[in-house]
């Protein structure tokens, strides 16, 4: 779910013509199995019940135990399939979530990347815009 904040960024890199760059690779720490939240129907989730239709709408969930709330309230999980090696022991059957793990999305949701994690999701302006720029500039001066 996009936050106030996310917008903000949002526009930000609309006028400065910047885009979100993913550098950096995965260490196997296992900090983004941990202490994670769900969403669903773009909502993060807040209750028992609220996780339990997810459950029920999408099996492979129940992978996931509550293990508190955040200061907002909203419910933290953590995975039982991860190992005490940090690694997934169910990497082939993992759902898209975390396939799609670091998704650049989290940026304007008010998330960000755990701790130590290998990746990192900075702005910059894409290479496609500065060769372009560099073509225009050599194109107007032949
Ligand atoms: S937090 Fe980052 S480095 Fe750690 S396991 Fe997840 S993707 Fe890899
Ligand atoms: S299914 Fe695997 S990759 Fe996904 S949160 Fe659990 S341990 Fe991590």
């Amino acid at each position: 779910m996009i936050s106030i904040a996310g917008w903000w960024r949002h526009l930000r890199l609309r006028l400065t013509g910047k885009e979100l760059i993913l550098t950096g690779k995965c260490r196997q720490c296992g900090a983004c199995c941990r202490r994670l939240q769900l969403e669903q129907s773009r909502r993060w989730l807040r209750s028992h019940r609220a996780f339990k239709r997810l459950v029920k709408d999408h099996p492979e969930f129940n992978r996931f135990e509550i293990c508190g709330r955040d200061r907002q309230g909203l419910l933290v999980f953590n995975c039982t399939k991860l190992g005490a090696d940090n690694r997934c022991h169910d990497y082939d059957q993992r759902p898209q979530l975390c396939r799609d793990f670091p998704h650049k999305g989290i940026f304007f949701c008010g998330g960000a990347l755990p701790p130590g994690c290998g990746y990192k999701i900075t702005e910059g302006v894409p290479f496609e815009t500065h060769l372009r720029k560099a073509r225009n500039k050599s194109g107007s001066h032949s």
